[in-house]
């Protein structure tokens, strides 16, 4: 192994630790390639870089807004029944009765009535009592 020549700006250094089996896999994977072990793990270290991310699954739980602990389980349901949009329009349309226009609801809980979903919470204006009542299809 004669690799001493630190001073080269242009000399790159990969030192792998692997075990033997997986020198053993790498050495065979770069003979199908046609390549020598170095290149070939270059070449392979260069396409993962090129790979895009893994994306994060969408709607896997990682919505910020509503962690929502105060809802029943069937209004739980329905709520997250609804498109993350039009949850969002529901509530930043409220009407509160103090300010006397419309508002968001904010710490809100919810439950069924009958066959509506009652949202119960505050103004964030004004932090009295709102309510929104999405009524069921
Ligand atoms: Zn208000």
């Amino acid at each position: 192994m004669a690799e001493d020549n630190e001073a080269s700006p242009d000399c790159v250094r990969i030192t792998l630790r692997m075990t033997p089996q997986q020198r053993d896999l790498l050495c065979r994977a770069a003979a199908v390639a046609g390549l020598p072990v170095s290149t070939f793990v270059l070449r392979s270290a260069c396409q993962a870089a090129e790979e895009p991310p893994i994306e994060e699954q969408p709607g896997a739980s990682s919505s910020s807004v509503e962690s929502l602990p105060t809802f029943t389980k069937p209004a739980r349901q329905r709520w997250e029944s609804i498109p993350a949009d039009i949850r969002k329009r529901l509530l930043s349309n409220v009407w509160c009765g103090h300010c006397r226009h419309e508002t968001t609801i904010t710490h809100f809980s919810g439950t069924i009535k009958g066959a509506d979903l009652l949202l119960v919470g505050q103004c964030t204006a004004c932090h009295g009592d709102v309510a929104r009542v999405i009524e069921g299809s």
